[in-house]
């Protein structure tokens, strides 16, 4: 990591190909704060998060993906480390709810009402990758 900080109490890595892009990691951090005060506001609070280090890489990881799936971020429980891709911050939440939900979230059973929610806020429109209908209007 080329620079380190905090938001909400969790320890905050910004890769060098981040910085290189002309940002910081305090201007990742208070993007980062909008989407876990909105995750906050809609859902429990996850007071083990401030026990996580969220990475945000400049290069969008590759490994773990699935072919033909759009990859954004990654939740690594043995070390409690959440990987995000710097064009995909909007993710956040999505890790955050893994986070509150445990490992066997992994499968997104029963996030449907999720889905809905960050396509309510204006976050992500993931229905499809959660394999869900769409938001009805
Ligand atoms: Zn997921």
């Amino acid at each position: 990591m080329a620079a380190w900080c905090t938001f909400h109490g969790v320890r905050l890595g910004v890769d060098p190909g981040v910085v290189a892009g002309g940002t910081t990691c305090e201007r990742v951090a208070s993007i980062l704060t909008q989407y876990l005060e909105a995750y906050d506001s809609s859902w429990d609070a996850v007071p083990a998060l401030s026990q996580w280090t969220v990475r945000v890489v400049g290069e969008r990881p590759t490994q773990g993906a699935a072919p033909g799936n759009f990859y954004a971020g990654q939740t690594f429980w043995e070390s409690r480390i959440i990987d995000l891709y710097q064009g995909s911050l909007s993710v956040l939440p999505h890790e955050v709810h893994h986070v509150a939900l445990g490992p066997p979230s992994s499968d997104h059973q029963g996030w449907c009402p999720f889905g809905d929610w960050e396509a309510r806020e204006g976050i992500l429109d993931e229905h499809g990758y959660l394999g869900c209908p769409a938001l009805q209007r």
